[in-house]
């Protein structure tokens, strides 16, 4: 089944069980502005969940745009590590605003995945929250889930993926219990199941969350039931794909190696194995909804995120090899598969080149002198050593190399680097520049929203620690890359 049919089919079976189609909304949420990107289905009906906002009806379900790449939800850095996670992605969602609840809600669940999809029922397993015995038992006794393969989780805060199977919408608010479901890719691949302490493991991969908005925490902690619960849930498209093809990543289902055979072609590539073509084929779809919903590379908030995924994607180019411009000539790829689903995509094709290819042109002399200058520094470092967070300042600031960016070059090579030492580094310029005179200080300048927490300049300015320096209207950085 090819990605576009399965999406097409989760949508037509919730339509067929009374829920309204709702086309995705935009990365760039609407009405949230603490939100950097709308990382998940819900996002566009918070106010709907609230009782704030109110709809023609009480089910819906979309495929939504996501992107993770920056705020609370961060897998920029899982990319290429992971089988499972992509800066941008589509998530899969029903949802009940008062309406049905839990039995439905995992009933439903369980109806497309064994008998639209098709799914062994006996790959299947589930999660629920440690208290919540009102799903335990639907799973148990309604569907008939053995024993074994349904799994008590608390907040559980020790693995890095850790599952915590309680949600809540912010520190106040909806919220409630969560239940996972996860698809066992088979013993070959390494990984426990959830709640072990092998879940980090790729073998037992989350596809499908079904949240439970139960009750409404106020300021002082306390939790009464809401009055008219809700159902909130997100499937990853991607992940539910890679199962109903029989492969073991999302990077090796249709879509991703259409993209792949595009990034190989586009960057002289031989081996369609290699993580770099996963990364560019994961970031070019990124930059290219950020870019058809309104975000602009630039040095600051979602801009800055932006930047930070095309230089990354760029950087595993000119580790293929390409040092010349590639990644824009891939939005036509990219239209090829998901132009039918998303028209405003289509539409704004060449815009979309164009912003990529200016991006790239500016990036691409620093990137090659940048690259010079850390492999020399990266050569007197022994494995597992620290690359200084003076050079690690210099490339950013001089070359344009985000933090990110440079820390992924040193992850491959077993380096760390020194983050409390690129702030010194920081710092002394900034007081050096204010002793000359040359800059002042222009506050308010960044993204505000409660989300932004990059790393690097971005993580400073949310700190409080530093502004955006500006000579003329220009920011240091920008003057100092020769932008
Ligand atoms: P994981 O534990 O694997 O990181 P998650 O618990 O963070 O996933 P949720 O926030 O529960 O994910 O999101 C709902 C669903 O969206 C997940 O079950 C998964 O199918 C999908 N999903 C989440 N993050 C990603 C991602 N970065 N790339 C692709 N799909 C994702
Ligand atoms: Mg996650
Ligand atoms: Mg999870
Ligand atoms: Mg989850």
């Amino acid at each position: 089944m090819k990605t576009s049919e399965i999406r097409q089919k989760f949508l037509s079976f919730f339509e067929s069980k009374g829920h309204q189609i709702v086309p995705s909304s935009s990365l760039v949420p609407g009405n949230d502005p603490t939100l950097l990107f709308t990382n998940a289905g819900m996002v566009q009906f918070k106010d709907v969940f609230t009782g704030k906002d109110t709809r023609s009806y009480r089910r819906a379900t979309s495929s939504q745009r996501c992107v993770r790449a920056g705020g609370k939800h961060n897998d920029l850095e899982n990319v290429g590590y992971t089988a499972r996670h992509h800066t941008f992605f589509e998530m899969l969602g029903n949802f009940s605003f008062g309406d049905y609840f839990k039995r439905e809600a995992i009933q439903y669940a369980w109806e497309l995945l064994t008998t639209v999809y098709k799914l062994p029922a006996e790959k299947l397993w589930v999660t629920v929250y440690q208290e919540d015995d009102e799903a335990y038992d639907i799973w148990a006794r309604e569907i008939g889930v053995p024993a074994e393969r349904i799994i008590r989780i608390g907040d559980n805060k020790g693995a890095r993926y850790a599952s915590d199977n309680f949600w809540q919408m912010a520190d106040t608010g909806p919220c409630g219990p969560c239940s996972e479901i996860f698809y066992d890719h088979g013993p070959e691949i390494w990984g426990g199941p959830p709640g072990s302490p092998d879940e980090d493991g790729d073998r037992y991969i989350e596809i499908w969350n079904l949240v439970f908005m139960q009750f409404e925490r106020d300021a002082a902690g306390n939790m009464p039931q809401l009055p008219k619960p809700c159902v909130d849930t997100g499937m990853g498209l991607e992940r539910i794909a890679a199962v109903l093809q029989h492969v073991h990543s999302n990077y090796e289902i249709d879509l991703f190696q259409a993209l792949i055979q595009a990034a190989a072609r586009e960057t002289g590539a031989t081996d369609l194995g290699d993580n770099s073509l996963k990364v560019i084929a994961d970031h070019i779809r990124a930059c290219s909804f950020l870019i058809v919903d309104g975000v602009i590379p630039s040095n600051e908030g979602r801009g800055y995120v932006l930047r930070r995924i095309v230089r990354r994607a760029l950087r595993h180019g000119h580790k293929l090899g390409q040092s010349g411009t590639f990644f824009y000539r891939l939005v036509g790829d990219l239209v090829q598969q998901m132009g039918g689903a998303y028209p405003e995509l289509a539409a704004q094709q060449s815009r979309v080149e164009q912003v990529l290819k200016q991006e790239e042109e500016r990036f691409r002399e620093t990137l090659e002198h940048g690259m010079k200058i850390l492999d020399a520094a990266l050569a007197g470092i022994a494995e597992n050593g620290v690359l200084d967070g003076q050079t690690l300042f210099t490339l950013y600031d001089t070359y344009g190399f985000p933090v990110d960016l440079t820390a992924d070059i040193c992850r491959e090579r077993n380096v760390q680097v020194d983050h409390e030492g690129f702030e010194v580094a920081m710092n002394r310029q900034r007081s050096q520049a204010r002793a000359a005179g040359k800059f002042k200080a222009v506050e308010g300048l960044a993204y505000s929203g409660v989300d932004t927490r990059f790393e690097g300049y971005e993580h400073l300015q949310s700190q409080g620690k530093v502004t955006a320096l500006y000579v003329d209207g220009t920011s240091v950085e920008s003057l100092a890359a020769g932008q």
